[in-house]
């Protein structure tokens, strides 16, 4: 792919592909077709997502309207209650919600929703978007409520500048209403495959969906982009000299909705992970400004690998070991050594997950400088007489992973 084929992906997809919607679907046949252009043949694997159509929601404090966006999956009806805000949820925090409408900063995460349900708190109410940005966009979003047991409360989303104004009023009465329907929607992951030699497989990974009032250029078409241009450059390759592995691209849809591409992904494919050798994901390239960084879910060795790999390319990058917050988490929580791949720039230079992520914050060169380099790396694995990688986890990841996937408390 060239710099104006790149840029076309990335053009003709820069609007919203929210999990289980029909742009999340026309984005996957999208994607399978530019596969398909590439002379490899793609296919749509659906899986069940629950969601909820939200047809009203309104939050009213001392009886005036604050514009909000009701939460999917919270229920439907009304409460009324006490507000508080609670900017940390710890005990002498939590000790205060029952019987009140609770707002907290950032998401609600499984821990968070537990834990103010559990403390007996009502309803609640997040915030995003920034005070000083001009735009009031109110980010919809739906409770991930695994660890609450199905118990259910109330919940909005506003934006920061009501959410400040909120906590300044002090209002004494709060009320909430939604109305929505609940369902299992579907979503897609489209899957992709250039056989090898052998039986065992590299597998790519990115997101292609959005939430829902991004363009999702950045997070993550680029990702997309990527995999297709690695893609590419192992059909090429493979002209020349047959490739001992075989490389698969994994397209994951409603990553945004807590990863549920991969993790349907890899629980549908569970019995052919020991084939899988290494799963390479990327979350966001060729932004115009930012670090390369790679977050290694596998042995220590690798991250040293990739450290030296990358002065030997003169390429600068950041490698860690850790869990990242996308697609390859899923594949190393089954024991398939991964490795995310993102360059990350600074929230005043680009934002994800709103009206901001568009073409404004890449660069071409750069989209182009990062898939030479991921292609050349992930090359040298996939024409490699085996993988060097051992399947061992090491404890601090597996501990990462308890925390981040909700089966263990981050230590306080
Ligand atoms: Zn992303």
């Amino acid at each position: 792919m060239n710099k104006k084929q790149m840029k076309k992906i990335l053009t003709d997809m820069a609007h919203t592909r929210v999990s289980c919607t029909a742009q999340e679907k026309e984005a996957a046949e999208y994607l399978a077709a530019r596969c398909e252009e590439l002379g490899v043949k793609a296919r749509l694997e659906s899986f069940g997502v629950e969601t909820g159509d939200v047809s009203f929601a309104s939050l009213k404090a001392d009886g005036s309207d604050v514009p909000c966006t009701g939460y999917k999956l919270c229920g439907s009806g009304s409460v009324k209650a006490q507000f508080l805000y609670l900017p940390h949820l710890d005990k002498a925090s939590l000790a205060e919600a029952k019987g009140k409408i609770v707002m907290v900063d950032g998401y609600l995460g499984l821990f968070p929703y537990k834990d103010i349900v559990d403390a007996g708190a009502l309803g609640f109410i997040t915030y995003d978007g920034n005070v000083r940005y001009a735009d009031r966009d109110i980010d919809s979003r739906a409770v991930r409520a695994d660890l609450a047991e199905g118990r259910k409360i109330l919940g909005v989303n506003v934006n920061a500048k009501d959410a400040a104004k909120l906590v300044k009023a002090a209002p004494k009465e709060i009320e909430i209403r939604v109305e929505q329907k609940e369902y299992t929607g579907e979503s897609h992951n489209v899957v992709a495959e250039l056989p090898g030699e052998s039986d065992e497989w590299i597998v790519l990974t990115a997101h292609y969906d959005s939430t829902p009032l991004s363009p999702g250029v950045w997070d993550n078409m680029s990702g997309c982009v990527g995999i297709l241009g690695m893609l590419e450059a192992a059909a090429k390759a493979s002209r020349d000299k047959k490739l001992r592995y075989g490389v698969r691209l994994v397209f994951c849809g409603s990553e945004e909705r807590g990863l549920l591409g991969s993790k349907a992904y890899v629980a549908a494919h569970e019995a052919e992970l020991g084939k899988v050798a290494l799963n390479i994901n990327l979350d966001m390239i060729g932004s115009a400004m930012g670090k390369f960084i790679a977050v290694v879910s596998a042995e220590k060795q690798l991250v040293d690998f990739i450290k030296y790999y990358s002065v030997l390319e003169g390429w600068s990058i950041e490698a860690r070991s850790g869990v990242y917050s996308s697609d390859s988490t899923p594949f190393a929580d089954k024991g398939v050594p991964a490795v995310s791949f993102a360059r990350i720039a600074t929230a005043n230079q680009a934002t994800i997950h709103g009206r901001y992520d568009t073409m404004e914050v890449m660069s071409m060169p750069q989209l182009e400088k990062d898939i030479d380099f991921l292609s050349a790396f992930a090359l040298r694995f996939i024409g490699a007489p085996a993988c060097p990688v051992g399947r061992e986890m090491p404890d601090d990841v597996k501990k990462q992973l308890d925390e981040y996937l909700g089966r263990k408390r981050k230590d306080q």
